[in-house]
């Protein structure tokens, strides 16, 4: 198993390191790539200074390039996002013939979309090859909260923006994250914002606030602002009594992602204790996937099966000693073997299971977990 370096930090705003550190900081998660899989570490402390919530250690940036380069993404699929909202969102600010850069594009979904209706649109990978052009607008969606020295990284982006171009920065919101169902407490996420500290970083980077989009966002539970590129005049810094309410709300969620780990313990003892005779079908080569596997038993690890849409893309499974291959799954449930099936897409449970059953897997032997 491959992990990350990390390196001690301070907040990347105040240049210092006052902090409160919170109970059950230490969040695990385990991750696919192409390279094989790797666990992340990450463990929170929010400034006392300015309420920025951060992961100290930090990844390096250079462990963190080798993970989001391999990492294994699904090129085929459309994003799980409201794309609508995307566009009707870029309409909203620019108009066309701009030149628009979506940093973090995944598969340039969106971007393929934006040039069929006459943008000049681009994309790009976190932290890619530099960028000579100046844009009119720059995109960065659920992205920011990943990356190591997030102020860093947006003085460097100003040069890719036009003088009052517009920055379009979406994150999950802490203050939302009890109504976000899917994983926003990932260890892959490093800082975690609120609307107010995420424009005091903004606006401490070099950026004025423009305004908040209400209305075109691509995912629930998340802040959408929008900034120009030019010095800020005043600066919002947040205050003391915001810092105790970031604290509970944040505290709330580690706690219930302590519970969610052992959703995970159980649900895997339940499947230590099936018959013998039952083969384990586990359909989706993910992280919900691996954290459930890492509590099987190594007679369970051994006999289980693995199916996924990308079967023939993924190489190097191997976890906990146990090498496995993945199988395609429209041709794995033809044998009349007994099968118990774990669902594991949390975007797919639906299809999958509509799938299953077509394939004469009866409802009681269908498991999609509840996280
Ligand atoms: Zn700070």
């Amino acid at each position: 198993m491959h992990k990350l370096k990390y390196n001690p930090v301070k907040c990347c705003i105040c240049k210092k390191n006052i902090v409160y550190k919170f109970k059950n900081s230490k969040r695990t998660s385990i991750y696919p790539t192409t390279k094989g899989i790797y666990k992340l570490e990450s463990y929170d402390v929010i400034c006392k200074s300015c309420n920025l919530i951060y992961s100290n250690p930090e990844p390096t940036l250079q462990s963190q390039g080798r993970y989001y380069k391999n990492k294994f993404m699904n090129k085929k699929l459309i994003p799980d996002y409201n794309i609508k909202n995307q566009i009707k969102f870029i309409k909203k600010n620019i108009s066309k013939n701009s030149l628009v850069l979506e940093i973090g594009s995944s598969n340039n979904f969106l971007i393929n979309k934006l040039r069929l209706l006459g943008y000049k649109a681009s994309g790009t990978d976190v932290k890619s090859k530099t960028i000579s052009k100046k844009f009119d607008l720059i995109l960065i969606n659920h992205m920011l909260e990943h990356i190591s020295n997030p102020k860093k990284f947006l003085i460097k982006l100003k040069e890719n923006l036009k003088k009052n171009g517009l920055l379009a920065i979406e994150v999950p919101n802490l203050l939302q994250y009890r109504l976000d169902n899917t994983l926003v407490l990932s260890a892959e996420h490093i800082y975690h914002f609120t609307e107010k500290t995420l424009r005091y970083l903004l606006e401490k980077s070099g950026y004025s606030f423009f305004y908040k989009e209400k209305k075109y966002v691509s995912r629930k539970a998340s802040i959408r602002l929008v900034f120009k590129n030019n010095e800020s005049k005043k600066i919002l810094k947040p205050s003391k009594k915001d810092l105790i309410l970031n604290i509970k709300s944040y505290q709330n969620e580690l706690n219930k992602f302590k519970k969610l780990k052992n959703k995970y313990r159980n649900l895997a003892s339940k499947l230590n204790n099936t018959p013998s005779n039952k083969v384990i079908y586990f359909w989706g080569y993910n992280t919900i996937f691996l954290n459930i596997f890492n509590f099987l038993n190594r007679p369970k690890k051994q006999g289980c099966k693995i199916v996924d849409q990308n079967f023939n893309k993924i190489v190097n499974f191997n976890f906990d000693k146990v090498t496995k291959k993945i199988f395609n799954p429209n041709n794995s449930f033809s044998d009349r073997k007994k099968k118990l099936v774990v669902i594991c897409s949390l975007t797919w449970a639906k299809e999958i299971k509509k799938n299953l059953i077509n394939k004469k897997i009866k409802n009681k032997n269908i498991i999609v977990p509840k996280f």
